[in-house]
């Protein structure tokens, strides 16, 4: 069996360049750049134009609640602290992990907490998981003044996508903030169901959770709440 020999040659004229020449019509020497090679440029510049413009939306949607100086007497960074405390689990309301979810130091960290207490938003009490530690805990005051959250604007507009469409988002969300963290060689706060620590047993009225890394059982309804020392599962 005779295989067909293509009419085309490919000769290299220089790095990354290749000329392909038609045999049959040498006198008009076909002269091409690698159509591949185009494509392929081609194909990247779009994905790169269409994750630019992605990065604008988000940066827009930050918009509405990362802003200069105060909204309802806090700052972005004292609306962040109230809202993580609010949903943080029982072994995230230290000042050490407030520090690595805001991206700062325990005695910054420390100084918001100040804050949120002299408004009457949070209070420190002494941990139950470790009596040499506190615990900061949001007061009843600082639940209704969440009402006030300017990220619920954001929020709302989330609440009026389609199911489906949310999920979406929040997958590839978290994909993105996974790469990162792993890029940037840091841990972002999540929640116990995707953690690796995390012991299922049991099933319906009998389920039970446990974390390895605290040897603690964990009630069902605060596996969804935020942990500050949640590790992925690879
Ligand atoms: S299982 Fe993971 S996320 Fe949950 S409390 Fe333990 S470390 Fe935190």
């Amino acid at each position: 069996m005779s295989s067909r020999r293509s009419r085309f040659t490919v000769r290299y004229t220089g790095l990354n360049q290749s000329r392909r020449e038609c045999s049959i019509h040498r006198t008009r020497r076909l002269s091409i750049v690698d159509r591949d090679a185009r494509a392929a440029v081609s194909r990247g510049t779009s994905q790169m134009r269409l994750a630019i413009e992605i990065l604008q939306l988000l940066v827009q949607s930050a918009d509405s609640w990362l802003f200069e100086g105060s909204l309802a007497g806090l700052s972005d960074r004292e609306w962040m602290a109230l809202r993580f405390l609010a949903r943080a689990n029982r072994f995230s309301r230290t000042p050490t992990a407030l520090a690595s979810f805001l991206g700062t130091t325990r005695s910054v960290a420390s100084q918001i907490a100040a804050v949120l207490e002299s408004k009457g938003l949070m209070v420190r009490k002494p941990s139950a998981e470790d009596k040499r530690s506190i615990a900061l805990c949001i007061t009843s005051e600082g639940e209704k003044f969440l009402e006030r959250d300017p990220i619920n604007a954001l929020r709302d507009q989330l609440v009026t996508l389609e199911l489906p469409d949310r999920s979406q988002l929040r997958d590839t969300l978290r994909r993105v903030l996974d790469g990162l963290d792993v890029a940037k060689r840091r841990h972002n706060a999540d929640v116990c169901g995707r953690c690796m620590f995390l012991i299922e047993s049991g099933e319906g009225k009998d389920r039970h959770f446990k974390c390895r890394l605290f040897r603690k059982s964990i009630a069902p309804r605060d596996t969804t709440l935020l942990c500050a020392y949640f590790e992925g599962r690879g």
